[in-house]
Formats: C-alpha cells, sequence, structure tokens
C-alpha cells in the first residue's frame, strides 16, 4: 500500500527533506510517495533579499529557481509537487485542504511535515509573499519606493535590519545620494545575544556607509503628511518620550509571523501562534500526532 508523506512548503526546509525522502528513503521504502506542497512555483533565495529589493542589484534569476527543474528526474509516481497553500489541516482524518485556484483540494497523508515557516510583516518581500507573483509585485513595489526615496528610514535593527541597511548605505548613502537612517530599541544595532564589541564594530561600519543610527527607540508611527509627500515617523523611547523625523520611505524589517493559519488552534501555540511540538518536533496531543513533524531550517540547526 502506498504511504504519502506530504511536505507543506518549499523553503529551506521543506525541499531539502522531500529531496531527502526521494532520494534515500524511497530507495528503501518503494511504496513511498512525496506530495510538495508550494503556493509559489520557484525557490526563493530569501538569504539575499536585502540585496535585490534596491532596484537593478541582481537579476531574478539569480533569486529565483522554478522548483519543477529541481524534481524534473522523479516519476509522478512517487513525486507531485502540488501549487497552492495549505487552507486546513484535519489531524483526525489525516487530510490537508489546498487551495489550487478556485479548487480546496483535499490530500490525505500517512505522514505530514509542516514547514510552512513564517513571513515578513506588512508584505515585505524579505521572505516570500504568497504566490511567485505575489512576491515579484511585492519586490517591484519597494524597489520602486527604494528607486524613488530621497531619505529612508529602516525600522529594526536586527540582522535584517542591519544587512538592509548597510546595502543601502553601500549604494547610496557613502555616495550622498539618499539619507539612510536606521532605529532600532538597543543603544547598539543587533540583539542582545550579539557581543558587544561585534555590535559595536556593526555601527562603525554602517556609519562608514553613511548610515546613522538612532539606538533606545522604537518607530511607533509613521503617518503620511500629504502636503509634502513624505512620512512622518514617531520614535517613542522606552523612557516615554518622544520625538519626530520625516522621511519618504519607511521600511520595517522586524518581527515575523507564522505561517500556521491553516492549523487547527488547538496545535498552536502562544499569542503568535507558532506549531506546538514536543523535543522530537512532533505534533504532541494527538492519537496520530506521531505522524505530523515540524521542520526547521536545516542551515540553522
Ligand atoms: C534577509 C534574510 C537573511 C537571512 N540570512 C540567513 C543566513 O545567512 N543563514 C541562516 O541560517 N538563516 C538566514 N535567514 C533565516 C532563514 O531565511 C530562515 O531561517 C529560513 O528561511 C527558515 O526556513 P523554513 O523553510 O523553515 O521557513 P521559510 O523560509 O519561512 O519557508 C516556508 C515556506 O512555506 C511556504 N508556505 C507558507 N504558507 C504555506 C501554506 N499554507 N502551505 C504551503 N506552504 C506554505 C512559504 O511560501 C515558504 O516557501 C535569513 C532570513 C532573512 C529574511
Amino acid at each position: 500500500m502506498t504511504r504519502t508523506v506530504v511536505v507543506l512548503g518549499a523553503g529551506p526546509a521543506g525541499l531539502p527533506v522531500a529531496h531527502c525522502l526521494l532520494r534515500r528513503t524511497a530507495k528503501q521504502h518503494p511504496d513511498l510517495r512525496i506530495i510538495l506542497v508550494s503556493p509559489h512555483d520557484a525557490f526563493y533565495w530569501k538569504f539575499a533579499s536585502v540585496r535585490f529589493v534596491l532596484p537593478g542589484q541582481m537579476g531574478e534569476d539569480k533569486y529565483m529557481f522554478p522548483l519543477a527543474d529541481y524534481f524534473a528526474s522523479y516519476s509522478s509516481k512517487t513525486f507531485e509537487l502540488v501549487i497552492g497553500a495549505a487552507e486546513t489541516l484535519d489531524p483526525e482524518r489525516n487530510a490537508v485542504g489546498v487551495r489550487v485556484g478556485e479548487e480546496l483540494r483535499e490530500i490525505e497523508y500517512h505522514t505530514l511535515v509542516v514547514a510552512t515557516g513564517s513571513r515578513a510583516r506588512d508584505g515585505m518581500p524579505w521572505k516570500e509573499v504568497g504566490t511567485t507573483a505575489q512576491t515579484r509585485a511585492a519586490l517591484i513595489k519597494l524597489q520602486t519606493a527604494i528607486r524613488d526615496a530621497r531619505s529612508i528610514v529602516v525600522a529594526g535593527a536586527g540582522v535584517t535590519g542591519v544587512e538592509f541597511a548597510g546595502e543601502l548605505g553601500s549604494a547610496y548613502a557613502k555616495a550622498g545620494l539618499k539619507d539612510v537612517t536606521l532605529v532600532g530599541t538597543e543603544a547598539l544595532p543587533l540583539e542582545t545575544r550579539t557581543k558587544d564589541d561585534v555590535r559595536k564594530v556593526t555601527k562603525h561600519e554602517l556609519e562608514k556607509l553613511g548610515v546613522k543610527y538612532i539606538g533606545g527607540a522604537k518607530v511607533t508611527t509613521g503617518a503620511k503628511d500629504d502636503k509634502k509627500g513624505k512620512t512622518v515617523v514617531t520614535l517613542t523611547r522606552s523612557d516615554g518620550s518622544t520625538e519626530t523625523l520625516t522621511a519618504d520611505l519607511v521600511v520595517p524589517t522586524f518581527g515575523v509571523v507564522p505561517n500556521t493559519a491553516f492549523a487547527p488552534e488547538v496545535m498552536r501555540d502562544g499569542p503568535l501562534g507558532y506549531m506546538k511540538q514536543d523535543a522530537n518536533l512532533r505534533a504532541p496531543g494527538y492519537e496520530n500526532g506521531e505522524r505530523i513533524f515540524k521542520s526547521s531550517c536545516p542551515l540553522l540547526s
């Protein structure tokens, strides 16, 4: 009898899981069939998004790779790529509902791998934004806004914010073409778990690129001032005091939202709704929970 493994998500975690199962496990278990579900038909090399959101920096062929090409060598008996997003999960019936165009296709599984990761806030294309076409549209929108802005505020000084500010500095601020300001909640950029000397060097290197760093503050509002066409940004410090600055463009780089809305609430945890998982990355509390796995990005493990 065929055992179907459904992998939800073709990011840095889901893609290698599907490949590994096809290359290694399927040889010993010819009854396995792998179904990879992805809302987009191209693998998105998000690690470089901080650079390619700048207009004219990289061609799409350097960061979007057609998924079908990677699986062309596998027969349709052992592999299927479904372009669609999971919308429902019924762990009692071992079934997921995947939106494919107008249709909600039900796919039954023997084992489910949840590798749906997270997305950036406000539709920012640091990571995929839905389908390939939606991601492309979000990229063009941001690239155009960056091209047209004379002053840019980068909100959030984590790794993405620092790398993005560095790219902006290198391309524009160093040459005096645009004003670039990075706003972070800490006195120094990057997170507190990063060594202080690394954070100091980061700040110094950004300043060498012409990036101004404002620490100890959060971007709390950004309202368009219609008369000047600029955004008035309010910065709030930890003591509650505020200050404002104006910019043509404010780009949020902070926080991610887990892509778990398809899972029943009982399988989700915490205010953001991450998938619940035990020490073996399995879904706890279900009769068949031993066959639902949460996959993490292997690059980090
Ligand atoms: C700018 C930037 C630079 C980074 N640099 C590094 C680095 O140098 N090294 C490093 O280790 N990490 C880096 N990271 C972090 C890294 O990108 C993440 O850890 C990694 O992407 C997590 O992989 P994932 O596959 O678990 O999730 P994701 O990358 O979030 O992928 C999840 C996939 O699931 C899909 N999906 C979403 N919803 C559904 C659904 N309902 N049904 C089916 N599929 C769905 C998404 O479209 C996506 O393709 C960086 C991140 C960013 C933003």
